[in-house]
């Protein structure tokens, strides 16, 4: 049971080298590679959640994607970029370099072996900018390798409507979106007894400045809180968590059925 959240026939590492060289059609097929990180997530939340969301959004969508598309999960990356947790123990972290290093050489496995579509899918909110690079340069290298840098929380039609607008603003990390979906997910996992509500001290309101705006600055999360928490996980529920969730991956099936029908543009 090597496969977790993923559909055991999408699972790419429980395909033989033979499957692979008799795959028909292989530039057509779409790779995923979902994207955590483990890193704190305060008081009440595992290290693990980015992790668990990206490859539960991923193993969802693929268990409701039309059969005829073919599509494979590769093994989830648990290690992400995470240093502006580094102050708190349990964050485990690689580099930009590193994890720029890694996925290069993941995706150019890939187009070794005759793929050409690699999907990026990313739960960690501090390295999106990390797939825009990899993403660019792989298909800066190879230029019919189509490579699309995803990052799960971007889809559209998530039920994000009824949240406060200050948590809507600034409840990035372990807030009431994480600690809900993780209620969905893992809810042995979750200490609700220990949770606590952080939210970063403003700055003077005459500023354009912001954390994660247009014009932002860079910050370690250990500037902005004490527990580790960005935002408010008290009104976190299981129903909020299902309704999350069940949109993402209904998102989430379409962004693999616009994958698999992508065409690069070309003049
Ligand atoms: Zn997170």
């Amino acid at each position: 049971m090597m496969h977790g959240y993923i559909p055991p026939h999408r699972f790419f590492p429980y395909l033989t080298w033979t499957d692979i060289d008799t795959m028909p059609n292989r530039a057509n097929v779409v790779i995923v590679q979902p994207i955590g990180a483990i890193e704190q997530h305060g008081p009440h939340l595992p290290l693990i959640v980015d992790a668990a969301i990206a490859t539960a959004v991923v193993g969802k969508a693929l268990s409701q994607l039309d059969p005829n598309i073919p599509a494979y999960s590769l093994p989830p990356l648990y290690y992400g970029k995470s240093n502006e947790h580094w102050h708190f123990p349990g964050t485990i972290t690689l580099s930009a370099q590193t994890l720029i290093q890694m996925l290069m050489e993941v995706g150019e496995s890939l187009y070794r072996a005759g793929f050409r579509k690699f999907a990026l899918i990313n739960g960690h909110g501090g390295q999106p900018q990390i797939m825009e690079i990899v993403a660019r340069d792989l298909h800066q290298k190879y230029d019919d390798f189509l490579v699309f840098p995803l990052f799960v929380w971007r889809v559209p039609n998530l039920p994000f409507q009824d949240l406060p607008p200050k948590e809507l603003e600034y409840g990035i990390h372990a807030g009431e979106i994480e600690t809900s979906v993780l209620l969905s997910l893992l809810p042995e996992q979750v200490r609700m007894d220990q949770a606590v509500a952080e939210y970063p001290p403003e700055l003077p309101e005459e500023s354009v400045l912001s954390m994660e705006g247009a014009l932002p600055f860079a910050w370690t999360t250990r500037d902005l809180s004490r527990s580790g928490v960005l935002g408010d996980p008290l009104p976190a529920t299981v129903e909020k968590g299902d309704r999350i969730l069940n949109a993402a991956v209904e998102s989430w099936v379409c962004v693999l059925k616009d994958l698999h029908r992508f065409r690069q543009p070309q003049v």
